[in-house]
């Protein structure tokens, strides 16, 4: 089994994240599990077989095998388990740790076609089976961290004198193993170790529920649009989207659906205010609507129980709980760092709403800047300001060329080579699959799976997958990742063109795969991206900043129709409102981190989200012209798992040593210079967490992270 933080808890998360469906309804109880099972094996338990190391049989998938699979994997893991608890031979670093990083492979597999399934391919049917695993997969994970004789084992090998013997990997992997067991309640007494049990059990049913009540008001609320007149301002390619939602919703016209990828464009363009009054309210409103769906009192529940349980395991809060591990440490010292950029973005945005006031005044209407407005305005300001109109880039950003533009970065900046692999199973005729080999041996890396198209049953946004990590506990195990996104597929024929947001978001993304594909390390828990969560941002937000770079944009950059590079004067006019608008970016993102830890710095007060969520905004004076990224009701990083609990604030102290990791190239040959390049391989990309991630950063930057980088980065004075 490997790490339950590992494997399990990536299962329990990413199960729980689902996306809106548009399938019919079946019977909930209708999923017969039994009978395809007892007459012949069930395929999601096989090993993979095939190409590449063996590839995951995502032709073989059936939701009903789901339920049978998982539960007979995780019988078989708990066998595994008992075996090294009941090991009769005292306990040694090879039979105890070792011998549970081999445990579980066959829960790893089938884990991984359930999470692609919650993630990508969630229908009724997959629903109803989650409904009733979540708990399921929360109770085997406490039976394996509450197994005492294993714990005992564990703990023989962490107090050890031998332990000095093992290298630096080995001994990192025992701490790991100790102090995750120790957090997740093993050295409880009995009584306690059952309340913790119950408390998991409990919050993974809310969690469940939480989410569920999100995607059913994004599935079911829209704003149709009727007419011409409904449809001033907006460009035709979100008047094109807004016609394909109509169909999949039945209506007649045009719809803007209850999410962010609908919602977005609409407010930022669209001329009628008081269109973009009603979506705005729409959207900002879900999960608080009073009504069946009403996610109010599922938070409260949540928060009392992780208050309980952080205090079980003797934590003050449940963010002392979740920061213990992290590179931040201590809940403090990411408030500090909170805090520090959150003054002069508010002071950023005070000069921002100056500006679109000074727009809108001059418009005649008498207007005050609301929340609806700002999306709309900053747009104009935009225009104005530096005249960059995003829909002239646009037909320079063309999909699949900017996959070839991260192609090539990889292959500058790591030595790797992509070539496609047609001869692997998918889970839908939309994903594609690339081999990827180095460039020089011809030794095969891994795999990378590319699913970019948004349909019923995916999750909104985009994210990176990792299908099988890279170890050699188990042989030469080889990567295997995909990357995921929403675009919405375009004519056929014609190439599919992305916004600069976009592009970035792809680079973003393709830095984690990229996390993966280098990882280097022989134990599967420390593994790739495996490392703490305010970390794993780093290597990915890293990697946006080669989008940006002559290079790329030279070549990949061209027009869809004239093939001709994107003009210097529109990558300079990029450059120059790089800052542009970076007060609101800052501030409704900074707004939702600062709640997040707040809630969960708060202890056990009984809490009421609404007044929090009213009281917390007014004391840190959050401008009234913009709201949370995430309302409470509607915080998925936060309420849909413990993934991103107390952990929002993960992407800004990200984003403070990528900014100044940057750095390291501009001080030397700039952004493909081969030295610096490798110091990032050899330091940051290929180590997982085999070292700690302050330790790792010194070794490439040769110092700590300074923020002074971040603050010139958006543009805040430092
Ligand atoms: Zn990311």
């Amino acid at each position: 089994m490997r790490f339950i933080t590992r494997s399990l808890l990536l299962l329990l998360a990413s199960a729980l994240i689902i996306s809106a469906v548009a399938n019919r309804l079946p019977n909930p109880n209708g999923v017969n599990t039994q009978a395809t099972i007892d007459a012949e094996p069930n395929p999601l338990l096989a090993n993979w077989e095939g190409p590449y190391g063996g590839v995951p049989p995502f032709d073989k998938v059936q939701v009903v095998l789901f339920k049978p699979a998982l539960e007979a994997a995780m019988t078989e893991n708990l066998a595994d388990v008992d075996k090294i608890a009941k090991d009769p031979a005292a306990s040694t670093f090879e039979n105890t740790i070792v011998a549970m990083e081999r445990a579980g492979s066959t829960l790893d597999r089938v884990s991984t076609l359930y999470a692609v399934w919650a993630g990508t391919m969630a229908s009724r049917e997959f629903q109803v089976v989650q409904r009733e695993m979540a708990p399921k997969l929360a109770a085997f994970n406490d039976q394996i961290s509450q197994n005492l004789p294993l714990f005992k084992r564990i703990e023989a090998v962490y107090n050890s004198p031998a332990k000095k013997n093992l290298n630096s990997e080995q001994q990192r992997l025992v701490w790991l193993y100790y102090t995750n067991f120790v957090r997740s309640g093993a050295k409880l007494n009995a009584a306690d170790k059952a309340r913790l049990s119950q408390i998991n059990q409990q919050l993974a049913g809310l969690f469940t529920k939480f989410s569920q009540n999100v995607l059913a008001e994004e599935d079911g609320e829209f704003v149709a649009l009727k007419s011409d007149a409904d449809l001033a301002g907006l460009p035709q390619s979100v008047r094109d989207a807004a016609a394909a939602a109509a169909t999949t919703k039945k209506q007649e016209g045009w719809v803007i659906t209850n999410t962010r990828s609908s919602v977005d464009p609409f407010l930022t363009y669209s001329d009628r205010r008081d269109l973009r009054e009603k979506v705005w309210r729409m959207f900002v409103m879900r999960g608080d609507n009073g009504d069946e769906h009403d996610n109010n009192a599922t938070i409260t529940q949540i928060l009392q129980l992780r208050a309980e349980r952080a205090r079980l395991l003797g934590f003050p809060t449940h963010a002392h709980l979740r920061l213990e591990n992290s590179m931040a440490k201590r809940p403090e010292r990411a408030m500090q760092l909170m805090l520090a950029v959150w003054k002069p973005a508010v002071a950023r945005v005070h000069e921002e709403v100056t500006d679109m006031q000074a727009l809108a005044d001059k418009e005649g209407l008498s207007i005050k800047i609301a929340p609806w407005d700002y999306r709309y305005y900053a747009e104009k300001v935009r225009k104005a300001k530096y005249d960059l109109d995003q829909n002239e880039v646009k037909p320079y950003l063309q999909l699949e060329k900017l996959r070839e533009g991260i192609f090539w970065v990889a292959g500058e900046l790591f030595n790797f080579k992509f070539t496609p692999a047609t001869d692997v199973p998918v889970a839908h005729p939309d994903i594609r699959v690339w081999q990827v080999t180095d460039k020089t041996s011809g030794k095969q890396i891994g795999l990378w799976y590319f699913d970019p198209y948004a349909r019923a049953g995916k999750r909104s946004g985009a994210w990176m997958n990792a299908y099988r990590s890279q170890e050699r506990v188990n042989g030469e195990i080889t990567t295997i990742v995909s990357n995921n996104a929403n675009f919405v597929k375009g004519k056929p024929g014609e190439p599919l063109l992305i916004s600069w947001d976009d592009a970035t978001t792809m680079f973003h993304e393709f830095g984690h795969a990229l996390h993966g594909l280098n990882s280097n390390v022989t134990y599967p828990s420390l593994s790739g991206t495996a490392v703490a969560r305010d970390y794993v941002e780093f290597p990915s937000q890293l990697m946006e900043h080669w989008l940006s770079t002559p290079e790329v944009l030279n070549k990949f950059a061209v027009h869809y129709q004239t093939g001709k590079p994107i003009p210097q004067e529109l990558v300079d006019k990029i450059k120059r409102s790089a800052t542009f608008n970076e007060g609101f970016i800052t501030v409704e993102y900074l707004a939702a981190a600062l709640l997040d830890m707040k809630l969960h710095m708060a202890g056990d007060k009984k809490i009421d989200p609404r007044v929090f969520e009213k009281e917390a905004l007014d004391e840190l004076g959050m401008p009234h012209e913009i709201v949370l990224r995430h309302r409470l009701p509607q915080f998925m990083h936060v309420f849909s798992s413990d993934s991103y609990s107390a952990d929002y604030y993960s992407y800004l102290w990200a984003d403070v040593i990528t900014a100044d990791a940057f750095g390291a190239f501009t001080e030397a040959g700039g952004p493909y210079d081969k030295k610096v390049a490798e110091r990032l391989r050899k330091n940051i990309f290929s180590v997982g967490n085999t070292i700690d991630p302050a330790e790792a950063y010194r070794n490439f930057r040769g110092r700590d992270p300074k923020v002074e980088a971040l603050m010139k980065k958006r543009g805040f004075p430092s």
